[in-house]
């Protein structure tokens, strides 16, 4: 019997897969045709579906004919509003979104693995759950998964993002924080407005503004441990509107990211302390609007460790990555469901949500051989967990 490893168009059909999602990207819960496209491919190659009671997304399953625990390999599959600017032959047909951030590859790797793996049953001591997420974007869709249930009897899950400073061929895996847990926040300034020709006869919100944006870097710098890490970004200021008026309020917007819970939990109330203080020593008002997103994304020990034998089997050179301050739902697995998430080499000339990214399509193959390799072993050893 010929496999899909011996036939040289396996590789060739898994990128015409990727091209046809990357020219017709959809955004966050939108994504209804990446869905029946990947439905198609999914039952053109006999593979089971169990139902996902989300409008958008698929669930496979590969049952082995061994029993054993259930796993799960998770990809996302939506894109971005971006208007793509690569000039590809294959580039998005859909005018303002593009798949800027290589979900139509995680796509067509997790689609091959799943093609693999659908022939590897007699192998598998176990059940292996193919999860196509909605809305990663968005930072919910792994919520809407976890909270339909259908993975309930996971006891792995395993996901990746694509590098582009990576070559192909090399992955990343590394054990604790990989990802920023992602926080946002907006401060406003109530001071009072006046002329610009007299100052003193008001309260100057844009001054006050601009003592909390310089304070508020001392948080990182003199209330975190140089051991620990955060980033504390103040990405929008809005205040006034005419050149000869001191305006009464200002108002500022930005994101916190950090690895570690303990050092997340305190930066709420270190910012509102400079917030409320420094407003107050000019005589005005401030208040924070504190929300946290997203958690921080931690690999777990065993299963990154147990991960890298099966990378070096798979042909990847195994790197250890630089944890990455952007935020990644796939977290949310990660705090009800040991996991491993990855880094996978593409060879880019851009980074990630840039309207000129290209990825290397030759490593879809070797990202499809690994999901593959890593779910046979990984079923053989979560038992141990
Ligand atoms: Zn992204
Ligand atoms: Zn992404």
């Amino acid at each position: 019997m010929t496999t899909f490893l011996d036939d040289p168009l396996f590789e060739e059909k898994l990128i015409a897969c990727r091209r046809q999602l990357h020219q017709y990207p959809e955004l966050a819960y939108g994504e209804k045709e990446t869905t029946k496209a990947i439905k198609n491919w999914l039952s053109d190659a006999g593979v089971d579906m169990l139902p996902l009671p989300l409008e958008t997304g698929v669930l496979a399953v590969i049952r082995g004919a061994n029993p054993g625990p259930v796993i799960c390999l998770r990809t996302d599959i939506d894109a971005l509003p971006i208007q793509e600017a690569t000039g590809l032959a294959f580039a998005s047909k859909i005018p303002g979104k593009m798949h800027a951030c290589g979900h139509d590859f995680h796509t067509a790797s997790i689609l091959g693995a799943t093609l693999l793996l659908n022939e590897r049953k007699e192998e598998l001591e176990g059940t292996v759950k193919i999860i196509f997420q909605p809305a990663e974007e968005s930072g919910s869709g792994a919520l809407k998964v976890i909270e339909s249930g259908v993975l309930d009897d996971v006891q792995a899950i395993f996901g990746m993002h694509d590098m582009p400073n990576l070559p192909t061929g090399t992955i990343g895996i590394k054990s604790g924080p990989l990802m920023a847990a992602v926080d946002t926040f907006t401060i406003d300034i109530e001071g009072i407005g006046t002329h610009a020709a007299a100052p003193e006869t008001g309260i100057d919100s844009i001054v006050v503004a601009s003592h909390i944006i310089t304070a508020l870097q001392s948080i990182v710098s003199r209330n975190i441990s140089p051991l620990d890490s955060a980033v504390i970004s103040v990405t929008r200021l809005e205040s006034g509107n005419t050149w000869n008026v001191l305006p009464q309020t200002a108002q500022m917007e930005g994101t916190v990211r950090t690895f570690r819970e303990k050092v997340r939990d305190r930066i709420p109330e270190q910012m509102k302390r400079i917030v409320e203080g420094v407003a107050a020593g000019f005589g005005a008002k401030g208040s924070l609007h504190y929300t946290k997103l997203g958690p921080a994304l931690m690999n777990d020990a065993k299963l990154t460790d147990w991960a890298v034998s099966s990378a070096k089997s798979s042909g990847l050179q195994v790197i250890t990555p630089t944890p990455s301050f952007a935020g990644e739902d796939f977290a949310e697995y990660n705090r009800k469901i040991p996991g491993a998430f990855f880094f996978m080499g593409v060879s880019g000339n851009s980074d990630l949500h840039h309207p000129d990214l290209i990825i290397d399509e030759k490593a879809i193959l070797p990202s499809a051989k690994f999901f593959a390799n890593l779910a046979v072993d990984m079923l053989k050893k979560v038992k141990d967990l």
